[in-house]
């Protein structure tokens, strides 16, 4: 089964010629799911190999706009071109449901499929000060429904504040919450574990040729030899293979929570918005640097790290072209700047490590230890 990690936008703050704004495709067999949805992302979407008509749930890290702005106009598009019928799940912070009503009711925006919004339940701790001097009402109360509109859900933290928000046979999605201007959440995403391979040569010695009943151990039933034994899957079945982790960040300066939850993740994608010379000012932003998120990589034992939501002032340059260009103006720094520090923050471990660009493709690997690029 594939698992793939396309990035449709890549830039922080706004859409640029040369970076979308914040949004990720996790492709699972042809289902998709989205990951933000900056202003634009219809558009890098219609660009790229992701059918609008598979997209089944939307997931948003938080309500700034180079995370939401392209929401409603996503949604619309997938409506317009007649996409898809069956109901799409659309999770994020508390007042994401508000957003979506009054952007569509005002709009008076009709779709061809209906939507169930499932909110993730803010705590106190995770608003700033400055949230307090100006006090926003998240809740949709007031607001009358949308016409394709199920009734939304509240999804409350456990004890641990890790938020469950799905679960089917083969995967299951959470989140915890990281430390950014306004409420920000990170998912993971995690497959359970396959059943291990069966020992077919065992299996014929008992004289059980392959066929159905094969499916039937795979599933954890017990089976009957022609002999009369009953044979259990744990005698013929290996170890389980671990399922696949992925683990995608909102915006954030201190992601500390996912060690709850993102220990030996395959895929680890987290924004660095700044180069480690501009800290001060990241932090001051709620941002990352390179060099904090390779250590947290190396702290959840991540086996691949992918870098994102770059700050548009760094340019997608080759990395040929010196990390100050002469003839571009002293704003036009290349994004190697940001390779160079997290090539140096994770040393020789052994993480792969990658920038994000627009339109990457990332195959998300059982076993994805590799070296640095
Ligand atoms: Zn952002
Ligand atoms: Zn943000």
């Amino acid at each position: 089964m594939s698992l793939k990690v396309i990035f449709l936008g890549t830039g922080a703050a706004y859409p640029s010629p040369h970076r979308g704004a914040s949004c990720v495709v996790l492709q699972n067999d042809g289902d998709s799911w989205v990951f933000d949805c900056g202003e634009g992302s219809q558009t890098q979407l219609m660009k790229s190999c992701v059918k609008p008509g598979k997209i089944s749930k939307i997931f948003i890290s938080h309500l700034h706009g180079d995370h939401l702005f392209g929401l409603p106009g996503l949604l619309c598009t997938i409506s317009m071109n007649n996409a898809r019928k069956a109901p799409v799940e659309i999770y994020g912070p508390e007042g994401l449901c508000k957003y979506i009503r009054t952007c569509l009711n005002l709009s008076r925006s009709l779709l061809e499929f209906n939507f169930t919004v499932c909110e993730l339940k803010v705590l106190e701790n995770q608003l700033a000060e400055d949230l307090k001097d100006w006090v926003v009402d998240h809740s949709s109360l007031s607001e009358k429904s949308h016409p394709n509109e199920n009734p939304k859900s509240l999804i409350y933290p456990d004890s641990n504040q890790i938020w469950s928000l799905f679960e089917n046979e083969t995967t299951f999605v959470k989140a915890v919450s990281l430390k950014h201007r306004i409420p920000s959440f990170a998912f993971v995403i995690e497959e359970k574990p396959l059943p291990g391979k069966l020992n077919a040569q065992l299996l014929s010695n008992k004289g059980i040729p392959p066929g159905p009943v094969y499916k039937e151990l795979k599933s954890g039933m017990k089976i009957t030899s022609p002999s009369g034994e009953v044979i259990c899957p744990e005698d013929v079945l290996g170890p389980p293979i671990k399922g696949r982790k992925v683990v995608i960040a909102g915006d954030s300066c201190d992601s500390k929570e996912l060690l709850k939850i993102g220990q030996n993740c395959h895929l680890l994608v987290h924004e660095a918005t700044l180069s480690d010379d501009m800290f001060e000012q990241a932090l001051q932003n709620g941002h990352s640097t390179p060099s904090q998120v390779g250590q947290l990589a190396l702290e959840l034992g991540a086996s691949h790290l992918v870098l994102t939501h770059f700050s548009q002032r760094y340019q997608v340059l080759s990395p040929e072209e010196s990390t100050q260009s002469k003839n571009s103006g002293k704003d036009k720094i290349s994004v190697k700047v940001i390779l160079e520090d997290i090539l140096k923050s994770v040393g020789d471990n052994l993480i792969k490590v990658e920038l994000a660009e627009d339109f990457k493709v990332v195959d998300v690997k059982r076993q994805d230890f590799g070296q640095n690029v």
